[in-house]
């Protein structure tokens, strides 16, 4: 499985700049989750008035919303661990289920996806 992978790579299906690229992707997301400082979210929006008072009253719900997003950061922390395992096993960007290279479009999108989009869809039909 692994060679099909590497020598789909070397027909040039995913050349090297743009492995590098999809590695420096998954490298900035994982910093920016393990630090728990999202790069957007430290800008502040411009044109936002400070100080809503919607914002102060929902307190609370806003608590419920981070710790939520914690879980959800977790399970991308690992989907990143793993895809950057499978840029070491030369299994980047091949989809888990079908073998088929996943598409560009995707991997820009979604650089830790593990399936391409129509089997993906699949499993969330079944699901
Ligand atoms: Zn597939």
């Amino acid at each position: 499985m692994a060679d099909i992978a590497i020598f789909r790579y070397m027909a040039g299906i995913v050349d090297k700049s743009e492995f590098l690229h999809y590695k420096n992707l998954l490298l900035a997301k994982q910093q920016e989750l393990s630090t728990g400082k999202s790069l957007l979210g430290s800008i502040p929006r411009a044109g936002e008035p400070h100080g809503d008072p919607v914002d102060l009253a929902a307190g609370e719900t806003s608590a419920t919303v981070q710790m939520r997003l914690k879980q959800t950061d977790s399970k991308l922390l690992r989907a990143i661990e793993d895809a950057l395992t499978r840029f070491r096993q030369g299994r980047f960007g091949i989809c888990e289920e079908c073998g088929q290279p996943i598409s560009k479009a995707r991997l820009e999108a979604v650089p830790w996806a593990r399936y391409c989009r129509d089997c993906k869809e699949r499993q969330d039909s079944q699901s």
